[in-house]
């Protein structure tokens, strides 16, 4: 996903949510930054809550192989305010040259690379349609699931088409989106938006249909055609397990009611 708010992601990650996150490097610079930016805590307090954190929250935290990383993280982190990006914007222009690859895993990939472009130029301050990625990454937002090789292929048939580019000094870890348009805005994506980029996409692609939101948490979904959806498969199972919380409640209160010695047990 696509972070548009980062102080709110990083107190999500604090709070134990964001369990995606797995690497202790990106925990510990998300942690410091927080408690240092939203919690204002001084660089002694920092440390022991950090510790403490990852003692809870991390597998095998050992304090002694992390502590000059936690002290060096909390030295840089006034350096690294969290970014607050309100929207990314999609122009009618672009939307139309992603589409004209005709091939829909290219387009899928392209629009994330684009999407990913124009957060970076908000969050890292990069210019000229940057994009730095990593391919795992890339192929998961897009949902295309082929083998490592042909992933690059795909990349390379779009550089083929003059949309991508390299940057001078080769590095594999970045591309330059070469189409960033200032013309009529056709979407404007938040951040539940950036949870499902792929869907986006394909939803503007097939004019709303097929496609739709989850009634509860708002995540974009595939419309069935069969049965139509309303919740997400996440809160579906939470949606169903809520009825059958209050459907065993009213079972007890009916025997209770019944039964009103028994208020007690
Ligand atoms: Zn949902």
């Amino acid at each position: 996903m696509l972070i548009l708010n980062e102080e709110k992601y990083a107190k999500d990650l604090y709070d134990g949510k964001n369990q995606d996150v797995k690497s202790i490097m990106a925990k510990i610079r998300y942690v410091t930054r927080y408690l240092v930016h939203s919690e204002h805590k001084n660089n002694d307090d920092t440390y022991k809550e950090t510790v403490k954190w990852l003692k809870i929250r991390h597998n095998n935290f050992d304090e002694s192989s992390y502590s000059s990383v936690i002290s060096d993280a909390i030295k840089s982190a006034p350096k690294y305010p969290f970014y607050i990006i309100d929207n990314i914007k999609i122009t009618r222009s672009e939307l139309e040259i992603i589409s004209s690859l005709d091939n829909l895993r290219a387009e899928k990939i392209l629009f994330i690379l684009l999407c990913m472009a124009k957060q970076q130029s908000m969050s890292n301050g990069f210019t000229d349609g940057l994009v730095k990625y990593s391919i795992t990454e890339l192929c998961k937002m897009a949902r295309v699931s082929v083998p490592a090789d042909d992933r690059e292929y795909i990349l390379y048939e779009i550089v083929q088409r003059g949309l991508l580019g390299y940057p001078k000094k080769n590095n594999t870890q970045c591309l330059i989106v070469n189409f960033i348009n200032t013309d009529e805005v056709v979407l404007e994506l938040d951040e539940v938006d950036c949870q499902e980029l792929a869907y986006v996409y394909l939803n503007w692609k097939n004019d709303g249909k097929g496609y739709t939101k989850c009634q509860r948490c708002n995540r974009w979904m595939k419309q069935s055609k069969t049965k139509p959806r309303k919740y997400c498969e996440e809160c579906a199972r939470e949606s169903h397990l809520e009825s059958k919380r209050l459907s065993e409640q009213r079972r007890r209160d009916k025997i209770r009611g019944q039964n009103p010695t028994q208020q007690n047990d």
